[in-house]
């Protein structure tokens, strides 16, 4: 494999998609996963269909055996890895007082254990790259709080936490390993907020109105390019001004 090669998790829908579509149009093959394996077959098959090359690897990103299973599959297919992109998230939002233990495992799980996992497994491979990049997608949640979240919190500030001791483990290593934090975006995560919800939520925003996908996938796109050689251990907030 001659082109670079990213590993986008999360990367069946929402977020994920748009920064898989961008990175793979910037040159890089992809790998994509997530759990669902249809509808993430599909989307690797719309990425083909659109001249970019594409395999779906389908994974439960919290689980540490489907993860070791992924890497041996990404190795045997492309050889390499040079960007990886910690995208697999979920919510269970709900006051403190009403948070079940479940909700908080769940979250912390699939949003900072799986960072822990994939990064992990991704050092054999990525360490071998000239540009190797991790990129984590945090939350501005995770920069300022926000009630009704402090699973979701906590599992974005630790992301911040880990890109900042990986990077500081790696950067004489060449690998630069940084966070972005998305505000208030489109996706099927915000979808299910209802109007009063969605109205509070974006008076919050400076900006006054909710980011898309592509605006995130413009952030890692420039984060895995070799314009940012000599950035690491930052948090991009892509917020509409949220964070500041
Ligand atoms: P989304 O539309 O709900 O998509 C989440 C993606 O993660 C899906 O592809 C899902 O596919 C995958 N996923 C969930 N659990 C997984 C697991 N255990 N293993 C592998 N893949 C898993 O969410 P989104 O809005 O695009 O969010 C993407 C990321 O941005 C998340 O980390 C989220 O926390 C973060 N973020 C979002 C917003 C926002 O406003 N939307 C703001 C800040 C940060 P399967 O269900 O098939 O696994």
């Amino acid at each position: 494999m001659t082109k670079p090669v990213a590993l986008v998790t999360g990367a069946q829908r929402g977020i994920g998609a748009a920064i898989a579509r961008k990175l793979g149009k910037a040159g890089f093959a992809l790998a994509v996963a997530a759990r669902s394996a249809e509808p993430l077959k599909a989307f690797a098959g719309e990425l083909a269909a659109e001249g970019i090359e594409a395999e779906a690897f389908p994974c439960d990103v919290s689980d540490a055996a489907q993860v070791d299973a992924m890497f041996k599959a990404i190795q045997e297919k492309f050889g390499r890895l040079d960007a990886v992109v910690n995208n697999a998230g979920i919510t269970r939002d709900g006051l403190l007082m009403r948070m079940k233990e479940e909700d908080w495992d769940a979250v912390l799980d699939i949003n900072l254990k799986s960072t822990f996992l994939v990064s992990k497994a991704a050092l054999r491979l990525i360490l071998k790259s000239s540009q190797g990049r991790i990129v984590n997608i945090s939350s501005v949640v995770g920069v300022t709080g926000n009630p009704g979240q402090c699973n979701y919190a906590a599992s974005k500030a630790g992301m911040i936490g880990f890109t900042k001791a990986m990077a500081r483990e790696y950067a004489g290593k060449g690998l630069c390993v940084n966070a972005v934090a998305p505000g208030f975006i489109e996706s099927d995560m915000t979808g299910h907020l209802n109007e009063a919800q969605k109205t509070a939520a974006l008076s919050a925003i400076p900006m006054g109105r909710m980011g898309t996908g592509d605006e995130i996938a413009e952030a890692v796109s420039f984060l895995v390019s070799p314009s940012a050689a000599y950035i690491t251990g930052q948090v991009l907030c892509v917020d509409g001004g949220m964070a500041m």
